[in-house]
């Protein structure tokens, strides 16, 4: 997942323990090597490689998981975007890569999740453009995170704290406290912004300090707004919080790319989710349900 994955829980047997913490990497892997979109044999790297010629019959689990990024670009306007890797891949962070004027114009087209078509009977995807691309690096961590402490519960654990990257969901609480969870400040690293308590919900926070370089003064980072094929540069940071990981993950890179006026208003119509944003000044926003504690 290009990303490290964390498991804490309680067992109180110690080979038990060992026995469910294997089997929580070995899910997580199994999604890694469905969803990649640089495993070859992955079923996400089939449809790519497809694009604008046949559709591709894939599983359950990730056709669902597409058909929901496509729900999701649908109430963000367009902000959450999978096939913004049809320019997403021009960028090199860590060779400090970003595609030229050029090659940005000609590809932007191809950011569009409504040229995605679903084939509900053949279960398929067709992505309908050559050279047009899809990543579900914005949902999938979520998507692996719910996954994992839905296997953990099945496996008796109550009590743990599962992360990728940058989504995070809390098992009930840790020992008589709930869990404490801090957002890193955007920029002092390591350094919190602040911290929260959780139970049985899950956060994620989108950066532009976790993949980027800047050159030239302009800060290259993995979030993308769909509209230009450049990275979004309203705000430094998004955190959702709200019950499910595969939701605050697809919200957060959203309300990322929409800043703080447009984002808000769309997680205040959302009552199961709550944001809190920090803007290019460092300034700090809630949404209602924050505001109200
Ligand atoms: P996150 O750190 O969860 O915000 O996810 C960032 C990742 O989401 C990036 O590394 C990309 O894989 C993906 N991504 C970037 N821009 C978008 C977008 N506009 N819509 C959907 N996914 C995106
Ligand atoms: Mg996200």
């Amino acid at each position: 997942m290009g990303t490290s994955v964390k498991v804490t829980f309680w067992h109180n047997d110690e080979v038990q323990a060992k026995k469910i913490a294997s089997a929580f990497f070995a899910e997580m892997e199994r999604i890694n090597q469905l969803m990649s979109p640089y495993i070859e044999s992955s079923e996400l790297y089939s449809i790519n490689k497809n694009a604008g010629i046949k559709e591709v019959s894939i599983g359950e689990e990730l056709y669902q998981l597409i058909e929901l990024s496509i729900e999701i670009g649908n109430q963000t306007n367009g902000a959450f975007d999978i096939t913004f890797a049809s320019v997403g891949f021009l960028y090199n962070y860590r060779e400090r890569i970003n595609p030229n004027q050029e090659s940005l114009l000609n590809n932007q087209a191809l950011i569009d999740y409504r040229q995605i078509k679903l084939n509900p009977q053949k279960q398929s995807v067709l992505l309908t453009q050559e050279g047009m691309k899809i990543d579900l690096g914005g949902i999938a961590k979520g998507y692996a995170v719910d996954n994992a402490v839905a296997l953990l519960q099945t496996l008796g654990v109550t009590s743990a704290l599962v992360s990728a990257g940058g989504d995070t969901k809390a098992l009930g609480k840790h020992g008589q406290r709930p869990w404490l969870l801090a957002i890193q400040d955007p920029r002092k690293k390591g350094k919190h912004a602040i911290q929260l308590p959780m139970e049985d919900e899950a956060i994620s926070t989108s950066g532009d300090y976790e993949r980027y370089f800047i050159k030239e003064g302009i800060r290259h980072h993995h979030i993308i707004d769909p509209k230009t094929g450049r990275s979004a540069s309203e705000v430094q940071s998004v955190s959702i919080i709200g019950a499910k990981s595969v939701m605050t993950d697809a919200l957060s890179t959203s309300v990322f790319v929409l800043g703080v006026k447009e984002g808000l208003a769309l997680i205040n119509q959302m009552p199961a989710y709550e944001a809190l944003i920090i803007d290019k000044d460092r300034k700090l926003h809630f949404s209602n349900g924050l505001l109200a504690n």
